[in-house]
């Protein structure tokens, strides 16, 4: 009978050192961030694929905010197909960031805060700030270059998109080598992970793969390709790039449609559909099945997400709609 695999002999450490991965070797470790009300250690899981030469260290991480999975399935097969006898540089792994929220299958820290509004976090601070700055203080600020997997929230559903700062050269070229569905210009905003690295001169950019609380299959191969071209590109494995079987649509900027009021919706506008100015996307009735409004949208543009959830108090979602960037195709 084959012996489950336990991971009881994957050491915990206290703090993150390149070092202790041996040039041409994969390990996991779980390192410790902080302590529970038991004093028992609360560690983050840890793959580190180290090459044979030296080069550029990339970092992965999913689930920072706790019910975004398709990033940990990402993660996993990307480590299992890295050769590190070829690999020039190290990756650096993180398939959950935010530990306590996904045991708990929810998106936010357990007092409520939401960890990428509150990025680099505080080293007094409060239960969310401190872990924040210590995942950040103890891993982050090794990479040389982010990409941060995330999904659509609850009750929402997404298209694959980037948000990007593609003002700056790093961060647009490793938005491009994603073949995302969309990629819209975002800059680092203050809070967030990708704000935080840009702050420590890392350039980053966020995978937005798909929907909450599920893996999707072609999502995660799609992630996949994208970390595979950004290997590529960074010379730290020989192979071609893999190309989009489309181009992708660049946005230069994107909001969200809100009902004005309450009502059961139907949104009749799909993920990626291009929309024309004022048209009409969504139908509000009341619980009776009268109709109460529709809603249009105010621009011409793109569906990069959209909410899936019928039952709206007023200022729900409906929509996430992309103004496309004419000029960048
Ligand atoms: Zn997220």
């Amino acid at each position: 009978m084959q012996m489950p695999i336990m991971d009881t002999d994957i050491k915990p450490v206290p703090e993150f050192n390149l070092e202790d991965t041996p040039k041409g070797t994969l390990k996991y470790y779980w390192l410790n961030i902080v302590s529970d009300g038991f004093g028992n250690p609360v560690s983050i899981p840890l793959i580190v694929a180290r090459g044979m030469e030296d080069g550029p260290v990339l970092g992965l991480t999913a689930a920072v905010h706790g019910n975004e999975l398709n990033g940990v399935p990402v993660i996993q097969r990307l480590f299992a197909e890295v050769d590190v006898k070829e690999l020039k540089g190290s990756i650096i792994g993180v398939p959950v960031v935010n530990v306590p929220s996904f045991m708990r299958k929810k998106r936010r820290f357990p007092d409520g805060v939401d960890l990428n509004h509150i990025m680099p976090g505080k080293p007094n601070g409060n239960t969310s700030q401190i872990y924040a700055y210590r995942f950040v203080d103890r891993l982050v600020r090794h990479f040389d270059f982010l990409l941060d997997l995330h999904t659509a929230s609850s009750g929402r559903i997404n298209s694959y998109y980037i948000r990007a700062d593609m003002d700056q050269p790093a961060t647009k070229e490793l938005a491009l080598l994603q073949n995302a569905d969309i990629i819209v210009h975002n800059p680092p905003l203050d809070g967030t992970l990708r704000g935080a690295a840009d702050a420590l001169d890392i350039p980053a950019i966020t995978l937005e793969v798909g929907n909450p609380n599920t893996f999707q299959k072609r999502l995660i191969r799609s992630g996949i390709e994208g970390i595979h071209n950004v290997l590529c590109h960074l010379g730290m494995i020989d192979d071609e790039l893999e190309v989009a079987e489309k181009e992708t649509v660049i946005c230069m900027r994107s909001y969200w449609l809100y009902t004005d009021m309450g009502g059961l919706l139907t949104i009749r506008a799909n993920l990626l559909d291009r929309l024309g100015k004022n048209q009409d996307v969504a139908t509000l009735r009341d619980i009776f099945g009268r109709k109460i409004r529709d809603f249009h949208v105010p621009d011409a543009g793109i569906v990069i997400g959209k909410s899936v959830s019928p039952v709206n108090q007023s200022g729900g979602r409906i929509l996430h709609l992309g103004i496309i960037d004419e000029s960048k195709g």
